[in-house]
């Protein structure tokens, strides 16, 4: 069975996915919408269930807003989707005439309601857009597809958003690029769409990251968008205006990706995509290396210690050099490291023991 979610739009553009992270009033649903309609290649995205991480928030307008999302549809032309997360609400969806179906990251990770969903689906033909779980478990997402798949839900396209960071980063969840090239490499011909809202949770960094997922090829991206973002009822930070889209969109340099003589470059491309992110990541464990160095200063301090014990330094030299030769690096480099570390981290307790 072949794929038909690449097909819906003719274009070479992405396929651009915007509207609100929620459906507020009907009056904020059809403004925003009407702001988007001038976009050929846009499905309107609206979450009216919303599965919020903790009780007493916003927890969506429920069913009504499938008429606001069907008068959307009316007035402007542009297709819609909506998050499910069980049967009913699949049910519902596809009796609204909702166009397309997408499966929220805290439900990618559950295979009891994947599966509910996946029997619910049955004999429809429906597009389904599955995001990743929140936990960096490969298998989770491909298994959602499996179950969508022996459902005989076919047309399907993944929403890669980023997966949960339990120490502060840059990201609200960090994107793990690898996860989503191995995802593709498991499943080629899947359409990949990139959420950069969900994955940076600040509408300042929305372009750098859509620019990044087109740069790595991603078919399209998921943007939350809303009339009026600093009242949004859920994520504010991360929304933008329908004129802030408009400005991304347009400065959005979608390359061609041309095998002849541009897999190379590509590829080399995508390669320096993850040394950034591995790059960020190391930062900020050197940060937080950082901090427990302070820590450790104050309570030397207290008890009066000295900052350098020479026993420690010269077994963690030893330790740590073994294990990274183990693991191809070099005495030389691993040494350069250590030492430019360990003289920080002296430099640091230093000022703690004598402010
Ligand atoms: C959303 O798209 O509004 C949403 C709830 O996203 P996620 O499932 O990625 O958290
Ligand atoms: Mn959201």
């Amino acid at each position: 069975m072949i794929n038909n979610f690449k097909k819906i739009f003719s274009s070479s553009k992405p396929i651009v996915i915007a509207g609100p992270c929620s459906a507020e009033t009907e009056k904020q649903v059809l403004a925003t919408a009407h702001k988007l309609k001038k976009h050929s290649n846009l499905i309107f995205r609206a979450g009216i269930w919303k599965p919020r991480t903790r009780p007493n928030s916003f927890e969506g307008i429920g069913v009504e807003g499938l008429d606001w999302l069907k008068k959307v549809t009316d007035e402007t032309g542009l297709k819609t989707t909506v998050e499910v997360a069980k049967a009913k609400h699949v049910e519902l969806a596809i009796k609204h005439d909702v166009d397309m179906l997408w499966i929220g990251a805290r439900t990618t990770g559950n295979p009891f309601a994947i599966q509910e969903i996946a029997d619910a689906l049955e004999n429809t033909d429906i597009t389904v857009l599955i995001k990743n779980p929140i936990n960096p478990e490969l298998n989770l997402w491909i298994g959602a597809i499996e179950r969508l798949q022996d459902a005989g839900v076919y047309n399907i396209a993944a929403i890669h958003r980023g997966f949960f960071a339990y120490k502060n980063s840059k990201y609200r969840n960090i994107p793990q690029w690898q996860l989503a090239l191995d995802l593709k490499r498991k499943f080629p011909d899947l359409p990949m769409i990139c959420d950069p809202s969900h994955i940076s949770g600040n509408s300042n960094l929305i372009m750098e990251i859509a620019q990044k997922a087109m740069d790595m090829s991603y078919d399209g991206l998921m943007i939350e968008t809303h009339i009026d973002p600093k009242n949004a009822l859920s994520d504010k930070e991360q929304q933008i205006t329908p004129l802030e889209l408009d400005e991304i969109l347009n400065n959005l340099i979608v390359r061609n990706f041309d095998i002849d003589d541009k897999e190379f470059k590509a590829t080399l491309k995508q390669l320096r995509i993850q040394i950034d992110d591995l790059d960020i990541e190391l930062l900020d464990v050197l940060k937080r290396r950082m901090q427990l160095v302070e820590k450790i200063g104050h309570h030397k301090k207290e008890n009066k210690v000295t900052i350098l014990q020479n026993n420690r330094w010269i077994e963690m030299l030893k330790i740590r050099t073994k294990y990274g030769k183990e693991n191809g690096l070099s005495e030389h480099f691993i040494q350069q490291l250590l030492k430019a570390i360990h003289q920080e981290s002296i430099d640091k307790q230093n000022k703690v023991m004598n402010n």
